[in-house]
């Protein structure tokens, strides 16, 4: 009888291991990006970095190139993974988008190793099903740090390239590792390679694109290098005309490792980042599901905005994934206008045939 009891425990404790590793699983299937008209050509991040070829850290980078020749355009999403309209947009562009004059190089899982899994206690959908100009798309969350299987153990605390002391986890984030090391961690490694796509291909601009939570401080906001000040506020200036609330933070001088500082301070790019507000990373959300993801309402959030305590407004309409990507796309294509009308030669025409994007 005790043995009986003893095989029918290993056998449930082996059926309940073998179960709760599906989910993990699925992370390491990800979903295919399919390149439209647009794409010219599919690279890989090695090409620029030839250490990483054949590791977990190693993306596609797409290129869009017009046949009239102009300026060039960097846009990353992907950065952290739990911030999906950063991912969407840049997915979205590669999908749909059309490049007359110029080139556009689209990198949209930046860190493909932070894909491969979700951050621990936050209880995020691995999958979400998303609908974009009436086409399904699945779209993966991850963890806004590479994944430990692929660079481990942290330290107890992690030194920036700019000597800031951040907890040892912080050195897993692709955001904080610019300007990368050839030498370093997978993380450094990552940064290093995105880095020489940008001395390689020398883009006029590059645009970094991320979410935060409604009650941060930096949200519905460009962060710009000093060099790229004039450009995000003259955009910002248009955007509010149109309707798009927004605001504009000069990247801070003593802020390393971030790709809005390393990136204009290591090359001659004008280096933006982007923010919109999403509450399913927040801290003050309730329950954590697929529905929140998409449709961004919460009602705690409801209850806060209403007691004051959020940095964007927010009502019953909650703050859908299809508003946040158009927010994202509309600035991306402002700073590229602002930054053609001085730089004719250099200009860039990047279109949505279709206009799902407007
Ligand atoms: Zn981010």
């Amino acid at each position: 009888m005790r043995i009986t009891k003893i095989v029918l425990f290993c056998a449930i404790t082996v059926f309940m291991v073998l179960g709760s590793l599906g989910p993990f699983k699925s992370h390491d299937d990800l979903e295919t990006i399919s390149p439209g008209p647009g794409v010219t050509q599919v690279k890989k991040l090695s090409d620029y970095f030839p250490e990483l070829r054949g590791t977990p850290g190693d993306t596609d980078i797409y290129v869009l190139e017009g046949k009239e020749s102009g300026g060039c355009v960097l846009i990353v999403g992907g950065t952290h993974p739990n911030e999906p309209a950063g991912y969407c947009t840049a997915r979205i562009i590669v999908e749909n988008f059309y490049v007359e004059k110029g080139k556009v190089i689209v990198i949209p899982r930046a860190n493909i190793s932070a894909f491969s899994h979700t951050q621990p206690l936050e209880a995020t959908p691995g999958k979400i099903h998303f609908s974009w100009n009436n086409k399904e798309m699945i779209i993966t969350i991850g963890s806004r740090l590479t994944n430990p299987i692929h660079q481990w153990p942290d330290p107890r605390l992690y030194k920036t390239t700019g000597g800031q002391i951040l907890s040892g986890s912080e050195r897993r984030n692709l955001n904080r590792a610019y300007p990368g090391n050839p030498r370093g961690t997978m993380t450094e490694k990552i940064a290093y390679a995105i880095m020489q796509v940008i001395r390689i291909e020398k883009p006029q601009i590059s645009i970094d694109l991320h979410e935060a939570a409604p009650e941060y401080t930096t949200v519905n906001a460009i962060v710009a290098h000093d060099r790229a000040l004039d450009i995000a506020v003259e955009a910002a200036m248009m955007l509010e005309m149109d309707g798009i609330d927004i605001s504009v933070e000069r990247s801070p001088r003593e802020f390393h490792g971030l790709s809005h500082r390393e990136w204009g301070d290591n090359s001659e790019t004008l280096a933006f980042l982007l923010e919109v507000a999403n509450p399913s990373q927040g801290r003050l959300r309730g329950k954590t599901n697929e529905r929140l993801v998409i449709t961004g309402f919460d009602e705690y959030y409801l209850k806060a905005a209403k007691a004051g305590r959020l940095n964007v407004p927010y009502d019953e309409k909650g703050l859908p994934l299809n508003l946040r990507i158009k927010r994202h796309l509309k600035t991306i294509l402002m700073i590229i206008d602002t930054f053609n009308t001085y730089n004719h030669e250099n200009s860039i025409v990047l279109t949505d045939p279709s206009g799902a994007s407007f």
